[in-house]
């Protein structure tokens, strides 16, 4: 999908439409072990039932062996004021497989 570098668009700290840059949002990889999910794991009893039992150097085993089910993503565009240079996030995101900025 192609979308324009930038668009003019509503700010919401602004409360008025503003040329806005436009990016896409870094996808950052959940930790293993951080303190929330060392907590949770404690609690589900560290190596019960189906899964991957807690190991944390594999990733978990899904049950139902759903590969290829999509093959778009959503998009998470991020928005830029350049107005007051503040960032906020598109509400609904678009299926597209590729994401190209024109
Ligand atoms: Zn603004």
């Amino acid at each position: 999908m192609k979308i324009p570098k930038t668009r003019r668009t509503h700010c919401p700290y602004c409360k008025k439409h503003t040329e806005h840059k436009v990016s896409q949002t870094k996808k950052k990889q959940a930790s293993s072990l951080t303190y929330g999910s060392k907590v949770r794991a404690r609690r589900r009893g560290k190596a019960r039932g189906t899964g991957n039992l807690g190991r944390y150097s594999k990733p978990a085993v899904t049950k139902f062996n759903r590969t290829g089910a999509k093959q778009s993503k959503k998009t998470n565009l991020k928005y830029e004021c350049k107005e007051c240079k503040k960032t906020h996030l598109q509400k609904k995101g678009k299926r597209s497989k590729r994401v190209e900025f024109v």
